[in-house]
């Protein structure tokens, strides 16, 4: 049906975006293409170096999910501030990442544990790096023709822990800012990778490389987290709107990079 119908088709995964958009009349397309009896997307499982996680499984089971939970607990702490439990019940992890939205929380955590997306199309299955995937305000590299079909996450080495800290006015609101960070270290505390994504400051969700590039390698102090923190307010680019000032949103942007960095030392190594 993608192929038949082009741009006049969207897929309809859990609903909770593209239904709220027709009814604002931002998207009307001819053509919905159900996905929801693909049940060969809904799963959670390690398998050859990576979690996978089939594009239509629900936030309800990823924040229940044991393995997830026990191992990559960023992705739980991330579903769990989305929404409300009526819209995780059907919200699926593909339409969080497909949707582009630079408010949605999942991409900035899908960046910082370094994901792949696995697309479907006529010419068959590609993968993308997370940092090719979005592509502009509501845009990703998905033609007409494609279907998201699983999110691919390395399985971690060494003292792995990460932190997902989000600012909204109330409980089931967007992020006036979120902020995602996973790192590992060694024996002797040395940071051996860091991957840190933000929530709604850009346009797109971003990736803070140069707070990346600062720690990693090095021993990471409370001097280098402040450093790290500022580079991460300083590459954002946040908007003014109902959720706050440009300058509200990059202040606590630099306070919750600084707590999730922190979180994140202290998880991996088993101190809370
Ligand atoms: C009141 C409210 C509050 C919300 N708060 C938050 C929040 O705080 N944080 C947050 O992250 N999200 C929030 N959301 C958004 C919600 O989490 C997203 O709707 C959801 O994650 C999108 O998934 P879905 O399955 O509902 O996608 P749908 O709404 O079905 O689809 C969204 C878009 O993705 C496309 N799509 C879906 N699946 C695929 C696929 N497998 N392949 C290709 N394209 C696909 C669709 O065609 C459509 O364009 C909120 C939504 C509501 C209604």
């Amino acid at each position: 049906m993608l192929q038949t119908h082009g741009e006049d088709a969207k897929i309809l995964a859990g609903g909770q975006s593209l239904i709220p958009m027709m009814k604002l009349r931002l998207a009307a397309p001819k053509y919905l293409v159900d996905i929801n009896g693909i049940s060969e997307l809904e799963y959670i499982r390690e398998e050859d170096g990576f979690l996978r996680i089939g594009t239509l499984t629900r936030e309800v089971a990823v924040e229940e999910s044991e393995l997830i939970k026990s191992k990559y607990g960023i992705i739980a702490e991330t579903a769990k501030t989305i929404a409300d439990p009526q819209i995780r019940n059907l919200a699926t992890v593909g339409g969080n990442l497909a949707h582009g939205d630079p408010g949605n929380d999942h991409p900035a955590t899908m960046i910082a544990l370094k994901a792949q997306v696995v697309i479907a199309g006529p010419e068959g299955d590609r993968s993308v790096d997370i940092n090719d995937f979005f592509e502009g305000f509501f845009e990703t590299s998905l033609k007409p023709n494609e279907i998201l079909k699983e999110l691919k996450i390395p399985i971690p080495s060494g003292k792995s822990a990460g932190s997902y800290i989000k600012i909204k006015r109330k409980i089931g609101d967007f992020a006036a800012a979120g902020v995602a960070v996973q790192l590992s270290l060694d024996d002797s505390g040395t940071c051996r990778s860091i991957g840190i994504g933000l929530t709604n400051v850009d346009s797109v969700p971003l990736r803070a490389k140069r707070s990346e590039d600062l720690l990693l390698g090095k021993q990471i102090t409370d001097e280098l987290i402040k450093e790290a923190s500022q580079l991460a307010s300083d590459d954002s680019n946040p908007t003014e709107d109902l959720r706050g000032s440009e300058e509200y949103k990059k202040s606590i942007l630099r306070v919750i990079t600084g707590r999730a960095l922190k979180s994140a030392v202290s998880r991996a190594n088993g101190d809370m």
